[in-house]
């Protein structure tokens, strides 16, 4: 293995594996790390990886994931599609204020549907299998597993990783933990979840969500299907931390959208996903704080300074915070990533990571 490259990668979930492949259209020189045993462990190992439309009234988070959604949808299929299962979701309302809130946003559905017994069938939403997408993706890039980056030296316009590797570029896609960079104003907050997969004897034709996602089955045997239902949500817990209250909660959700016969839990997958403040996700170059308020120190009062003259890390970049959506956000996210790092096209206000510089450093004063 070769002991620089043009790119590095850091985190090996489904925005570092997306990433890589669009990277890959541009440079064979491409490492991609991460400290634990192979791709999909944090974060995108835990993903029930369903992609389905939001529903609601228009707003920019919406827009964002729709046309992730759609772009997702045509990547998987192209680069990975004996790894997607477009068979469709059916939304269930949870009671008739939810019922209400469905039809107020019917004239603001992006996706087609069709009304079913149980609710709104969504023809376009998929369910991929998470791992395979991130090992099929990243077939032909240099990967580094086992292996924590625990420092970042920027010397003669080369990064270098751990006094070991060199890059030209550095990439972070590591989810929650944002060690690697010291900056105040980078606050990701880890939101916890736990799916389970489960044997079970019903077969279940499509996905369904209510009060939570059950995946379409896979058959096992004659009378055994596998299925998938994922997801709680908590604050201020560990990272991958499993428990039985969660799969008793997950299994009590999904048996109120259907009836599940003899079930058996195979599998307890727990992980964290990284959330900005804002729920927007952080994309492209990063700002070095300590260089731009020593430069413009007037900041701190409330002055503004046109973005293009805050100090930022060379050849640095993000993608991060794809929250609960990594999977349908990452396809789309890394494809405008990798065309501004390559071909210096503009992010989009809304993703980069000035908006939380500037709020943060108001909050100074
Ligand atoms: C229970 C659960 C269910 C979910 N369900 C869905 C779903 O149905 N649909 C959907 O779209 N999304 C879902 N998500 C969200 C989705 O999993 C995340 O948005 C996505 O996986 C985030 O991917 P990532 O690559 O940004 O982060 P991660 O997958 O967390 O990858 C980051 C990687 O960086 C590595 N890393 C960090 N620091 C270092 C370092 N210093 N050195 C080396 N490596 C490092 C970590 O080991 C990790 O592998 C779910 C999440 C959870 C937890």
């Amino acid at each position: 293995m070769n002991t620089s490259y043009d790119y590095v990668i850091i985190g090996a979930g489904v925005s570092g594996c997306t990433t890589a492949k669009h990277l890959k259209t541009y440079s064979d020189s491409i490492l991609l790390i991460d400290k634990l045993e192979d791709v999909a462990m944090g974060a995108s190992g835990a993903a029930g990886a369903f992609l389905s439309p939001l529903l609601g009234k228009p707003n920019a988070f919406k827009d964002l994931v729709t046309t992730s959604l759609r772009y997702s949808n045509n990547f998987y299929t192209k680069h990975t599609k004996d790894f997607i299962d477009t068979c469709g979701t059916t939304r269930i309302p949870k009671d008739s204020e939810d019922d209400n809130k469905f039809k107020s946003y019917i004239p603001f559905n992006d996706f087609d549907y069709t009304l079913d017994k149980d609710g709104y069938h969504f023809k376009d939403a998929s369910v991929v299998s998470s791992y395979d997408i991130c090992k099929h993706l990243t077939n032909d890039i240099d990967k580094l597993f086992n292996y924590e980056v625990k420092t970042l030296e920027y010397e003669d316009d080369i990064w270098i990783i751990n006094s070991q590797y060199k890059a030209k570029n550095i990439i972070l896609t590591t989810g929650y933990s944002l060690d690697l960079i010291d900056e105040f104003y980078l606050n990701i907050r880890p939101v916890w979840g736990q799916r389970i997969v489960i044997q079970t004897s019903t077969c279940i034709p499509y996905n369904y969500h209510k009060e939570c996602s059950v995946s379409r089955t896979i058959k096992k045997d004659e009378n055994t299907y596998i299925a998938s239902i994922g997801a709680t949500h908590h604050r201020f817990v560990e990272e991958k931390e499993t428990n039985k209250t969660d799969t008793e909660t997950l299994l009590k959700k999904a048996n109120d959208i259907l009836e599940l016969k003899d079930v058996n839990v195979i599998q307890e997958i727990g992980g964290a996903r990284a959330s900005s403040v804002d729920y927007f996700p952080l994309l492209g170059s990063i700002i070095n704080s300590k260089k731009t308020l020593d430069e413009f120190p007037y900041m701190k009062n409330g002055t503004n300074v046109l973005a293009s003259r805050f100090s930022r890390y060379k050849n640095m970049f993000i993608l991060n915070g794809v929250g609960g959506r990594g999977f349908v956000l990452a396809p789309y996210l890394s494809k405008m990533l990798v065309d501004h790092i390559v071909n210096g096209t503009v992010v989009d206000e809304s993703l980069k990571v000035d908006r939380l510089f500037k709020r943060e450093v108001k909050r100074l004063k």
